[in-house]
Formats: C-alpha cells, sequence, structure tokens
C-alpha cells in the first residue's frame, strides 16, 4: 500500500542553520559544481576540494573557488558535502575523509548508496543527512539560476548534535530544492526509490526504448534522421506536455490519431513481461545484489562497464543525433567536457 509524504517548501525550510558556518563539497563534478555553487549564491560560506589535473579543476577554478585537498577541506569546513561518485566515496572516505573528522560535524550524502549498503560507516559523534536532488546536477544548477529549484529528498540517518534536520532543510534551501518541494524520507527508501528510477525507467529504460524504437525505423529502410527526429529528438517535446501537466495534458496536445496509438499500442510495448521484469530489477536493488555486482565490477576495473559505454557511443542514434544537433543552433546542443 502507497504511503503519502508531506511536502516541504521553503518556508519549512530556513537557510539558518547555515549561518556562519564553512560547507566543504567534495568535487565539482555533476552534483558538486552544482551544490558548490547554489549554496555561494544563497550566501553561505563554500570551499571545495577538487584534485588537480582534469576539466573539473579548471571549471572550479573558472567559476571562483580556490581548490583544496580533501584533508584540509574536512578540517575546515562544519558541513562536509561528499558529491564523488558512489564507487570511489569509501577510499576517500577511508583514507582522507574519516582521520580528519571532528565530533559534532555533519557528514552530507546526495544519494544513500554508501551508508544505506553500510560501505561508510561514520562515528555516531556526527551528523550525517542527505540532501539528494532528483535531477541531473547540471539541472539543480540552470534550475536554480533561472529562479527555481530541483525537488529533494532529505534524509537524517544520525542526529548527533540534534540540529541534524535543520541543516539538512537549509542545504536543501541554498541549492533551490525548497522553491520545488522537499520531502522527508529515509536513506533507505531514498536509495532504493533513486536506484530503480534511473535503472528501469529514467536512464536504463528509457535509452533502450529510444534506441529500439530507432533501430526498428532504420532496419526497415527509413533515413536514420527520421528516425531521430522521431525517436530521441520528439521525446523532450513530448515530456516536456508530461512535465507540465501530465500524461492528460500531453494527450490533450497531441491528435487523436496519436492519441488512440498511444493508448492502444503502449501497452504492447511495455508489456507485463517488462513490469515482471522491473520487479526483479527492484529485488535485485533490495537485496544488495546489484550493490554487490557494481562493487565487483568497480574492483575488477570496469571493464564491462567501459565496454558497453564505448559500443552505445558508436551507436548510429549517437551519431546522426551529433550530426543534427549541430545544425540546432538554438538548442545548445552540449557534449561531456574533454578529459
Ligand atoms: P561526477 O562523476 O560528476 O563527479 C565526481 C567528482 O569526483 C569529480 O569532481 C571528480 O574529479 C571527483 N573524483 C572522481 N574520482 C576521484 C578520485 N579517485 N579521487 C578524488 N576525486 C575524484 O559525480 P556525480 O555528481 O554524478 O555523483 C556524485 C554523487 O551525487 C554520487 O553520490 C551520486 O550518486 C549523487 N547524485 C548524482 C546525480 C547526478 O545528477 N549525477 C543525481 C543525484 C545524486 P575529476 O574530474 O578529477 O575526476
Ligand atoms: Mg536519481
Amino acid at each position: 500500500m502507497a504511503r503519502s509524504v508531506k511536502m516541504l517548501y521553503e518556508k519549512d525550510a530556513p537557510l539558518d542553520a547555515l549561518k556562519g558556518k564553512t560547507v566543504a563539497v567534495l568535487g565539482f563534478g555533476s552534483q558538486g559544481h552544482a551544490h558548490a555553487q547554489n549554496l555561494r549564491d544563497s550566501g553561505v560560506k563554500v570551499i571545495v576540494a577538487q584534485r588537480e589535473g582534469g576539466a573539473n579543476y579548471r571549471l572550479a577554478k573558472e567559476a571562483g573557488f580556490k581548490p583544496v585537498s580533501v584533508e584540509e577541506a574536512v578540517k575546515q569546513a562544519d558541513l562536509i558535502i561528499i558529491t564523488l561518485p558512489d564507487e570511489i566515496q569509501p577510499e576517500v572516505y577511508n583514507r582522507s575523509i574519516a582521520p580528519n573528522l571532528r565530533k559534532g560535524q555533519t557528514l552530507g550524502f546526495t544519494h544513500g548508496f554508501n551508508i544505506h549498503f553500510k560501505t561508510i560507516v561514520p562515528p555516531k559523534d556526527v551528523n550525517v543527512i542527505m540532501v539528494a536532488p532528483k535531477g541531473p546536477g547540471h539541472l539543480v544548477r540552470s534550475e536554480y539560476e533561472k529562479g527555481g529549484g530541483v525537488p529533494c529528498l532529505v534524509a537524517v540517518h544520525q542526529d548527533a548534535t540534534r540540529s541534524a534536520k535543520k541543516i539538512a532543510l537549509a542545504w536543501a534551501r541554498g541549492i533551490g530544492g525548497a522553491r520545488s518541494g522537499v520531502i522527508v524520507t529515509t536513506f533507505k527508501d531514498e536509495c532504493e526509490t533513486d536506484l530503480f528510477g534511473e535503472q528501469a525507467v529514467l536512464c536504463g529504460g528509457l535509452s533502450a526504448l529510444i534506441k529500439a524504437g530507432f533501430e526498428t525505423l532504420i532496419e526497415a529502410g527509413y533515413p536514420p534522421e527520421m528516425a531521430y527526429f522521431e525517436c530521441c529528438h520528439e521525446m523532450k517535446l513530448i515530456t516536456d506536455l508530461i512535465f507540465q501537466g501530465g500524461l492528460d495534458y500531453m494527450r490533450y496536445s497531441i491528435s487523436n490519431t496519436a492519441e488512440y496509438g498511444d493508448l492502444t499500442r503502449g501497452p504492447r510495448v511495455i508489456t507485463d513481461k517488462s513490469k515482471k521484469e522491473m520487479k526483479k530489477i527492484l529485488k535485485e536493488i533490495q537485496t544488495g545484489k546489484f550493490a554487490k555486482e557494481f562493487r565487483k565490477e568497480y574492483e575488477s576495473g570496469m571493464e564491462n562497464f567501459k565496454k558497453l559505454y564505448e559500443q552505445d557511443r558508436k551507436h548510429p542514434l549517437e551519431v546522426t543525433g551529433k550530426k543534427l544537433r549541430k545544425m540546432m543552433t538554438w538548442l545548445n546542443a552540449k557534449e561531456p567536457p574533454k578529459k
């Protein structure tokens, strides 16, 4: 049975708990660059830890930060926000964070993975909190700049100072999350629903759906450019309508022909079999099987991960899309920064 939650907004999430405090953001990647800059723009004192040599070091400096080491950042901070990749966090935690932690400090996560699966076990005398934005880091930044924000999940795993929740809500407000809505939850629920969403629907399900549609059209002899517009470019136009008004508003906007096709054909693509597989994927997350598999993949050098990634980079969908996006100058085409 579905449980309901209470939504919190800016009036429920004052910035006070971060006034006069120093926040360290460890890593200046997707989430890191957004948390660091949004908090700074909200008037919070922020320092950034970012190793030298790569694109993110350059970006941190361009944004006006003077990156320091993780050790230094931990020493100076009241709230330490860990925005390093999940698979990297345990070793950085053991090597550089734990030896410098002080009683009463707050450790902040943007995803519950390492705390929930116990690959990081902080001492009892620090707060352990989470603010998990429900959107990619680059949107956490751009929505904030527009005056909005990405909704956030907030959780407290350890409350050593009896102020952990206030600190978490202030952090969520500082990044713009409370402009859209904050849900108070647990590390477990955030972690499990987040992994499920990205695997079955948002990233995994969606990329597989786009690729399968694109392949179906080009295998039937249609031009890849047409297949790209139909199965990828238009995805945003449709999801924008859903974003603003749900399935109902999307269906109001499309033709009756499209709507009839949607209602009768959609369930033939995503079938009971797909839903059964989704339940299996959820079980693998809940039992820790996925976390174990990902850990093993990391420990054996990410060979399979890299192979799958390279395969998709060469997919005709990607080759076609890159060419077409260049021509749509209004679209602000993006590519990951060169290493
Ligand atoms: P990114 O991969 O974008 O950024 C990682 C950062 O960590 C970079 O600054 C990177 O620096 C640094 N880093 C990587 N490896 C090391 C290392 N061995 N030693 C020191 N620094 C290192 O991470 P994300 O922002 O995607 O993820 C961060 C956290 O946010 C994760 O917990 C994730 O689950 C969570 N999250 C992410 C979302 C997203 O939108 N991406 C959404 C919600 C939560 P360098 O450039 O030098 O490699
Ligand atoms: Mg997510």
